[in-house]
């Protein structure tokens, strides 16, 4: 492989790590090093709600204790809002986004009142019910209400035609992107939705290998469109199994006892601990 192989671990700010956060952190950079590679780290903090100062340094200080060790400074989303609005612009110049007025009980209520309401990958998803207000009205909401672009996901997979991606564990997958309806690329008050910003800076920070959890498979689909209809580069991807409890469920920031920054209260050694998780070993029960 070429040493001008990338990737990144893209954590968002608003807990702890856990076990299983590591454990991905290991594999990026793993994989960037043993291809004389680069490994980036990214924090994903747009959700300036749920985000918290403290846990900036408190993720880096989990990740230095596993011994991991990222190239230059960190980068942060919540500084890169221009470059969102940017692709957000491409994407409406294309015709590709409409304003949606809908609040989230609306759109339940609407769903719940029809019997054919589509269905996705994550279950039923937006019906359009904004995609066909008329041009004036929707500029004169623009500026009284609340709002979200959302992508116009049929006409957008059409003018795209079949796209595929490859996965290092999965091989060559054909997107389905129509699967996910009419996604929020950004709202009135988040510039960018996690799909949107991914897209873009993975390309920004010229990330060639994108190493994460199976748990974002899916969204790859939506990814993968993105990248086309702005034009950008498409990494290759390496979806790893998640860590997972003794009884097989995903672990989480709530999940306290698995947190990294408990084992290293509890007296854990931070290189022996990333042994074990290099070891690759998907449950988590020798910790317990
Ligand atoms: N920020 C995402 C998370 O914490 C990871 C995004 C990604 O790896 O694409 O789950």
């Amino acid at each position: 492989m070429s040493g001008a192989t990338v990737t990144r671990f893209a954590p968002s700010p608003t807990g702890r790590l856990h076990l299983g956060h590591g454990f991905s952190a290991i594999r990026a950079q793993d994989f960037a090093r043993g291809a004389g590679g680069r490994f980036l780290l990214r924090f994903e903090d747009i959700d300036a709600g749920r985000v918290r100062e403290e846990y900036y340094a408190g993720i880096e200080e989990d990740l230095a204790w596993l011994g991991l060790d990222w190239d230059g400074e960190p980068m942060r989303q919540s500084e890169r809002f221009d470059a969102y609005r940017a692709a957000l612009e491409t994407l409406k110049t294309r015709g590709l986004v409409y304003p949606c007025f809908c609040t989230r009980k609306e759109i339940a209520a609407e769903i719940a009142a029809s019997a054919s309401a589509p269905h996705g990958v994550d279950g039923p998803f937006y019906p359009g019910t904004c995609r066909g207000i008329d041009r004036r009205d929707a500029e004169r909401r623009l500026a009284e209400e609340e709002f979200a672009w959302r992508l116009d996901m049929e006409k957008a997979a059409a003018l795209a035609g079949p796209l595929f991606w490859e996965d290092s564990a999965l091989g060559r997958i054909a997107a389905r992107p129509e699967l996910h309806g009419d996604v929020v690329l950004t709202r009135k008050d988040a510039p960018a939705s996690y799909n949107l910003a991914v897209t873009v800076d993975d390309a920004f920070q010229g990330i060639t290998d994108i190493v994460r959890g199976n748990d974002l498979i899916a969204s790859t689909d939506v990814h993968r469109l993105l990248q086309h209809l702005l034009g950008l580069p498409v990494p290759r991807y390496h979806h790893h199994v998640l860590i997972t409890d003794e009884e097989g469920k995903r672990l989480s920031k709530r999940d306290d006892a698995r947190s990294l920054a408990t084992l290293r209260a509890a007296g854990w050694d931070g290189a022996e601990v990333a042994a074990a998780l290099r070891a690759d070993v998907p449950n988590i029960s020798p910790f317990t």
